[in-house]
């Protein structure tokens, strides 16, 4: 395991939100946190059809064209009885003329599952991967997972995406009724995070 050994860390991506996450994440480790944005470097295409192969295409040109140690993260929801859907396509099924609606991908979840006579409960996983790349092109992947369940219909309004219908293992609110400090310490971004840490910052 290859460990952070620079003092400027390059976030991939062009969300605001992500950034400020990342950066809060890693306060306390003495390192400073640029986006791919505020450098002008363009947002590579998802083009893979895994997480990690998603992760590390955005992380590595971010590392090639900054000359940077450069974070990417890629995430969706996968659900058993759709062998795995949306998985890498979770953000494309919100997709819509006007821009995303995820009530648009709440509903087709919900569909698709109907349609398939999938018995309940209706297992999923929400899951993260967090690749970090060296300019020499070395790399290190860590993988987040959270267990649960799709229910419809949606509750609760809190979270974004698809938590509205995710009841996460032990517990049986959704992640859209849940609080944000609780969802955040059992997340599969928190998850990937812990691991990422572990394994390069302390
Ligand atoms: P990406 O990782 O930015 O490509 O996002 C993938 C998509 O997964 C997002 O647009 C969200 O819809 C969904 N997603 C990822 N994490 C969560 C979560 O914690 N709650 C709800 N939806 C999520």
């Amino acid at each position: 395991m290859r460990r952070f050994n620079g003092t400027e860390l390059l976030v991939a991506t062009h969300n605001a939100g992500k950034l400020q996450e990342i950066g809060s994440l890693l306060e306390g480790f003495g390192i400073s946190v640029v986006s791919a944005a505020s450098l002008g470097l363009p947002e590579p295409e998802e083009t893979e059809n895994s997480f990690i192969g998603n992760a590390k295409l955005k992380a590595h040109a971010a590392a090639r064209a900054s000359g940077l140690i450069s974070l990417a993260d890629d995430s969706g929801i996968c659900v058993d009885a759709l062998k795995g859907a949306p998985g890498v396509y979770t953000a494309d099924w919100a997709e819509t003329p006007n821009g995303r609606d995820f009530t648009v991908a709440m509903e087709r979840t919900w569909r698709e599952l109907e349609a398939a006579g999938a018995p309940k409960p209706w297992t999923a996983q929400f899951r993260c991967t967090l690749v970090m790349a060296w300019p020499d092109g070395h790399d290190e992947v860590f993988e987040g997972v959270m267990p649960g369940a799709v229910v419809w219909p949606m509750r609760g309004n809190q979270g974004h995406g698809y938590d509205p219908i995710f009841v996460p293992d032990g517990h049986d609110i959704t992640f859209g009724e849940m609080e944000s400090g609780m969802k955040n310490k059992i997340s599969h971004r928190a998850d990937a995070f812990r691991k990422l840490i572990a394994g390069c910052f302390t």
